[in-house]
């Protein structure tokens, strides 16, 4: 059996950042991310959610079901699911198919961080757009400026990290993530950690979370 987990934070938290700190054998897999992935393949899902993503909304369900679940099929590895329930409809679906096949999720880790901060997080944060490696230009920046460490490429700027959206996927998150969390607090399988603190202290405190300390 897999051990799974899943993370949910306001956007710009740094659940990208903390995942990228991680050892080999933890698989982080960002929901967002695939669907960056699929946007830019120009694939039959990409183009069905390219607007919805830019608008900032939820995709549907079923979308986010068929590219998660091909890249979980290694019965021994760690895995977390970051941002994905993101909502009441998606946990339930969630839960059926951990059912079928004999999985359970251990806990749901919520990166609290206050709505106050966010916007420093979210227009510097950048990110490279071949290996999805995720920077920010004060709070982690590159060894060489606006530079991917890794591919040497040119960062970039998400399209979807500007005001207008970032309001709606605020929105979004209060709406339907804050009950998510409500339900993985009820059903005791909740776990915090403070986004303020420093990266190092976050990654041992998940580290502990994982090994299930
Ligand atoms: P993220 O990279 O987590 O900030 O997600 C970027 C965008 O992808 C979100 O604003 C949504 O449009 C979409 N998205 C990511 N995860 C989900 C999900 N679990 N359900 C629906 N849409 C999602």
């Amino acid at each position: 059996m897999s051990k799974i987990f899943t993370m949910v934070s306001l956007p710009g938290a740094g659940k990208g950042t903390l995942c990228s700190q991680l050892s080999k054998n933890i698989e982080c897999i960002s929901a967002g991310e695939l669907l960056r992935e699929e946007i830019n393949k120009e694939s039959h899902i990409g183009k069905k959610v390219k607007d919805i993503v830019a608008k900032g909304l939820l995709v549907p369900v079923d979308y986010i079901i068929e590219i998660l679940f091909k890249n979980m099929q290694d019965k021994s590895k760690i895995y977390i699911l970051d941002g994905f329930p993101r909502n009441l409809e998606q946990a339930l679906k969630f839960d059926e198919i951990l059912l079928q096949s004999n999985d359970k999720l251990n806990n749901a880790i919520y990166l609290k961080m206050d709505e106050k901060l966010l916007n420093e997080r979210i227009f510097g944060r950048q990110i490279c757009p071949q290996c999805n490696l995720s920077y920010h230009k004060t709070l982690l920046p590159p060894i060489k400026e606006n530079i991917c460490d890794k591919c040497n490429v040119a960062l970039i700027q998400r399209k979807d990290d500007n005001e207008e959206v970032l309001k709606r996927r605020i929105d979004v998150f209060n709406k339907e993530t804050i009950p998510l969390i409500d339900f993985y607090r009820e059903r005791g399988i909740l776990k915090e950690i403070d986004a303020s603190q420093e990266l190092e202290e976050k990654v041992k405190i998940l580290n502990k979370i994982l090994k299930g300390d």
